[in-house]
């Protein structure tokens, strides 16, 4: 008899209904590669979820990609400044879609700190952001946590004239919500 690891024991026996929707979500959040790419000081806590104390092999996360054509999960780490925005654009251009991006902590999500001509304002001015990921710098298991709460998202993602439903339905909310606030930096 041969050994059973027990994946097999966990398995139903008979046979396994799903959509195609769900299916695609489950390979895509499972094999999400991360660009190798950071900008500052949130990016020595990035490095840290990939090394050993953090692991975020267990994730399936752990292949950072050099070339940004064999990624599709850009977690930008660190402030961008004015001068790196068009080099920003152009790796996420390059990425293999679809893609996803997390902002990670305050700067990459809303300029943090930095308020001044020099740094782009948040990074969703130049690139779509997934998710925000506060904290200066966030540690790693918030990190962690943005990516499992991304891979949910993905898994639950929609596909064709679903998706083209739920676009025009965020776009028409979005035009229809009210300024909370006058995006006016401490220096207006
Ligand atoms: S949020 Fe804090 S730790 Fe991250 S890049 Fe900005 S200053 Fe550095």
């Amino acid at each position: 008899m041969g050994l059973i690891v027990g994946l097999e024991e966990k398995l139903p026996s008979g046979f396994l209904l799903t959509t195609v929707e769900k299916l695609a979500g489950y390979m895509r959040k499972n094999s999400l590669w991360p660009a190798t790419f950071g900008l500052a000081c949130c990016a020595i806590e990035m490095m840290a979820a990939g090394a050993g104390r953090y692991d975020l092999a267990r994730f399936g996360m752990e292949v950072f990609r050099a070339s940004p054509r064999q990624a599709d999960l850009m977690i930008v780490a660190g402030r961008v400044s004015n001068k790196m925005a068009p080099v920003v654009r152009q790796i996420y251009d390059q990425m293999a879609a679809p893609k996803w991006t997390i902002a990670m902590g305050a700067c990459a999500s809303s300029g943090g700190m930095f308020n001044n001509y020099a740094i782009v304002q948040g990074v969703d001015h130049i690139i779509p952001v997934d998710i925000y990921l506060p904290g200066c710098p966030p540690r790693p298991e918030m990190l962690m946590d943005a990516i499992l709460k991304l891979h949910e998202q993905i898994g639950n993602e929609k596909l064709g004239p679903n998706r083209e439903k739920i676009i025009k339905e965020v776009e028409a909310a979005a035009l229809a919500a009210k300024p909370i606030h006058q995006l006016k930096g401490l220096l207006a």
